[in-house]
Order: C-alpha cells, then sequence, then structure tokens
C-alpha cells in the first residue's frame, strides 16, 4: 500500500495548487482526477466561457465600427471554428495543468477516488493511504425538474452544441444566465432570459444590476422577471418553452442555469466521517477543516465562495500552513472582488447599498453613468456605471460596483487599493489617465 503525506481528491483550480505548493514544501503528494485536469474553470467554465464572450463582443462590435468608418463588413459566424479553436486551447491548458503538476514532483492517478474511511482511499484497484486529505471535487450544473427537463441543456452542455441555437431560452437569475445571455446574444441569437424573482444577481448592488438589466433591454435580450418554465415539450424539430403566466416560448435551446451542487457523490463521505450541510456542501472551518481534522475542503465543494481564485487562495494557504514550515502566503479572503462578464461586464467589490443600510452605516455614495468615448461615434447606446460606497468615518472606500467596458479589468487595480484601505481622498488626489472611462473613479462627486 502506498503512503503520501498529502492526498489531494480533484484537479481542479484549489486542487491543483495546493498539491504543486505542498509538493514544493517537500511533501510527498498524490493527486487524484477522473476527468481533464484544470477542473471546471479550464473545461467548462470561466475560460471556455470568457473565450464565447469575447466571440460575442467581437460580433457586437462589427456594427460599431461602422461609425470609425469602416464600410461593407460581412461577417459570416461559423459556431463550429469557435468550439473547435476553444477545444484545441483547453487542451493546451490541460496539458500545462498536467506539466506543472508533474514538474513539481506531484504524482497523478486518473481515476475515481473514494475515501474507504479518514485515512484511506481506493482508486482504480490501488488502496493508498495519507496523512491529510485535500477534497477539491468542485461542483456540477443542478438539474432541472420540470416536465420536459430532459430537452433542456445545462452550462455544459452549452459549451459543446453541434449547431448553433438561433433562438435560446435561459432560466435562472444568477452569473451563468446573464452571462450566456451575453454570449448568445452577441453571436446572433434572439434570447429570452427567465428569472424567478424581481432582480437577477440580487447579491450585488441592486442600482448596478437595474442599469445592466436597462442594457441587456437595449440590446433586444428579453428579459422577464417573476417568470419561470412550468415545462417544455419538443415539436416540429423546436422547443416549446411554457411558462407559468401561460405564455410559450419557441427556442432552439434551453439553457437551464439555475445553480451548482457540490461533486460529493460516491466519494466515501460517510465511510470517512465528514459531515454535510443540508445542500450538499462540505462544511469547513475557517482553516478548511471538515469535521475531520486532517481532512480539508477548499473551492465549490465547500461552504465558502464559489470563485476560481478564491479556491486557489485556499488550496496555496493550506499547503503553506501543513507544510511550508511558518512561510504563509498573506491573502486577504474578506475582500473578494468579482465579475459577471456579462455585455457590457460588471465588477464589483466590498459592501453593495443594499448591505450598507442593512448595517446601518453611515456612508455616502459617489456615482457617475456615462457615455464612453469609444461609443460617440457609435449607434451604440451603451453607457458606463460607477459606484464608489464610502464610509463617513473614515472616508474609506467600501464599495465599488461598475458596469461597462473594461470594467473588470479597472477593478483588479481597485480592489488593490481597497486592500489597502484607500479612502476617497486617495482617489481623489490620484491623477486621472485621460482619455479613459477608468478616469472618472478620481473625478467622483457627491
Ligand atoms: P447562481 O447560484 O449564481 O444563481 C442561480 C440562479 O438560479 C439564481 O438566480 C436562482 O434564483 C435561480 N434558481 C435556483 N433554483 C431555481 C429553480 N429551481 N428554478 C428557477 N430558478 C432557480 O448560479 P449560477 O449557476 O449562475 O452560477 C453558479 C456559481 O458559479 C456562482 O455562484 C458563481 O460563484 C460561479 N460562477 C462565477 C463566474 C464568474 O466569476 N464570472 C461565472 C459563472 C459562475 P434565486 O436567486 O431566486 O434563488
Amino acid at each position: 500500500m502506498t503512503h503520501y503525506d498529502y492526498f489531494v481528491i480533484g484537479g481542479g483550480s484549489g486542487g491543483v495548487r495546493s498539491a504543486r505548493i505542498a509538493a514544493g514544501h517537500g511533501a510527498k503528494v498524490a493527486l487524484a482526477e477522473k476527468s481533464d485536469l484544470g477542473g471546471t474553470c479550464v473545461n467548462l467554465g470561466c475560460i471556455p466561457k470568457k473565450l464565447f464572450s469575447y466571440a460575442a463582443d467581437y460580433g457586437a462590435s462589427l456594427e460599431d465600427m461602422k461609425g470609425f468608418g469602416w464600410e461593407n463588413i460581412q461577417a459570416d459566424f461559423n459556431w463550429k471554428t469557435l468550439v473547435e479553436n476553444k477545444n484545441t486551447e483547453i487542451v493546451r491548458l490541460n496539458t500545462i495543468y498536467q506539466s506543472v503538476l508533474a514538474n513539481a514532483g506531484v504524482t497523478i492517478i486518473n481515476g475515481h477516488a473514494q475515501l474507504l474511511d479518514e485515512h484511506t482511499i481506493q482508486i482504480n484497484d490501488q488502496t493508498i493511504t495519507a496523512d491529510n486529505i485535500l477534497i477539491a471535487v468542485g461542483g456540477k450544473p443542478r438539474q432541472p425538474h420540470f416536465a420536459g427537463a430532459e430537452y433542456c441543456g445545462v452550462s455544459d452542455d452549452a459549451f459543446h452544441l453541434d449547431h448553433f441555437p438561433r433562438r435560446v431560452v435561459i432560466q435562472g437569475g444568477g452569473y451563468i444566465s446573464v452571462e450566456f445571455a451575453h454570449i448568445f446574444k452577441g453571436l446572433g441569437a434572439k434570447v429570452t432570459l427567465l428569472y424567478r424573482g424581481d432582480t437577477w444577481l440580487h447579491e450585488f448592488d441592486h442600482e448596478m444590476v437595474f442599469f445592466l438589466k436597462e442594457e441587456y433591454l437595449k440590446q433586444g435580450i428579453d428579459v422577464r422577471f417573476q417568470s419561470d418554465i412550468k415545462l417544455v415539450t419538443n415539436e416540429r424539430n423546436a422547443y416549446q418553452v411554457h411558462l407559468n403566466d401561460d405564455k410559450i416560448v419557441e427556442c432552439d435551446f434551453v439553457l437551464s442555469a439555475i445553480g451548482r451542487v457540490p461533486n460529493t457523490e460516491n466519494l466515501g463521505l460517510d465511510a470517512a466521517g465528514i459531515e454535510t450541510l443540508p445542500n450538499g456542501q462540505i462544511k469547513v472551518n475557517e482553516n478548511w477543516q471538515t469535521s475531520k481534522d486532517h481532512i480539508y475542503a477548499v473551492g465549490d465543494v465547500s461552504n465558502n465562495a464559489p470563485l476560481t481564485p478564491y479556491a486557489i487562495a485556499e488550496g496555496h494557504i493550506l499547503a503553506d500552513r501543513l507544510y511550508s514550515k511558518g512561510r504563509v502566503r498573506d491573502i486577504n479572503l474578506d475582500l473578494v472582488p468579482t465579475a459577471v462578464f456579462s455585455g457590457p461586464p460588471m465588477g464589483t467589490i466590498g459592501i453593495s447599498e443594499e448591505e450598507a443600510k442593512e448595517k446601518h452605516l453611515d456612508y455616502k455614495v459617489y456615482r457617475t453613468d456615462f457615455r464612453p468615448l469609444r461609443h460617440t461615434l457609435t449607434s451604440n447606446s451603451e453607457r458606463t456605471f460607477m459606484k464608489l460606497i464610502v464610509q463617513k468615518d473614515n472616508d474609506k472606500v467600501i464599495g465599488c460596483h461598475m458596469v461597462g467596458t473594461d470594467t473588470p479589468e479597472i477593478l483588479q487595480g481597485i480592489a488593490i487599493c481597497m486592500n489597502m484601505g484607500a479612502t476617497k481622498a486617495d482617489f481623489d488626489r490620484t491623477i486621472g489617465i485621460h482619455p479613459t472611462s477608468a478616469e472618472e473613479l478620481v473625478t467622483l462627486k457627491e
């Protein structure tokens, strides 16, 4: 029986980083992965999504080019080319992950790992023991349950469709539904986006989300709130989506994006005595320990933030704490920037105005919305929105929310400033870069 210091189950963002760092600190490490290395982010999430999103942006800019003098623009979109090129890039990334782990000295085992008890793992025909175990198996799309759900796809399917769907109905009001609405719309489809509540992305600043909704409506995305799927039928080579208000929308693809669930089946959690929450996530404490001290969980399988950079940070810090003899990487896990790659994209960090109100904070709001220079010569009516929330007693910027081209790129810099405790006065004494949209952030008036 082979014994390892550290056995990592799952070769996604969190697992790969943790295995590599632990091996770098001298631990004997193995990593089990039953599919391609890179996890959701590389194979069925962030990377292919962002590539599709770029494709959608190019599509949208064809019309904008005319105002800048480009004439007779003729472009046909070829879905197959996009999917094939995306697949090639993913294979390249899988290979990089493989060599990163191998170069660090991590033993990679392809197969499904199952815990037999709190120190023993079964994988293929091997039985392995380990001192410490990390569960980083991620999640998968939640399957819908209405009648005709078998005609619908989830985000995994959207990356591999044989044909480009000309009419798409999307269910859900989270990151994935809003991002795919932009993708399919930008690539030329007619898109209907259904959300069962009043405000999608409701954990974000509502003013920002409202602004994004207006942008979607201007583009002709059929956004419907208080709307959900009752049943789906399949007739005349199309799908008929029957809604709860008895309306019917016909389409070529129904995408259900109603959240994700942890990948914990056949993992042997019971055999190892690991507790889960009612939603299936593995419950961890602030040290990523499960109910067994030496078994850890990071990433989407746990009850922490389901974001790639967060999982990477968790995996890294954990490996440092276990094997670095005190050299632990300092990462602030309390202030997490995030972006929704909608069109235009949305970036956000810190507190929303709704949270500030709920916490009875004494705050000031600075906001602007404007037509960016890039659209002054186009017929595109897209606008940009920026909002800062500033705590009154110490002048600290505690929230930054933006919708507009490049806002996720801008936000990364703002995140550093906010991590350093920047005040509104710090923003104000910074010289702008002209002409940019970002310069608005240093000239905001109450
Ligand atoms: P989210 O959890 O963000 O949103 C799920 C949406 O589906 C919510 O609007 C929810 O409504 C709705 N919903 C849930 N159950 C049902 C149901 N039975 N019927 C109808 N609607 C339902 O999930 P996503 O799938 O969009 O994304 C999963 C996670 O992946 C995100 O939380 C995010 O962390 C991560 N992600 C990050 C990205 C990024 O960083 N850019 C991109 C994509 C994903 P309600 O709000 O009313 O419950």
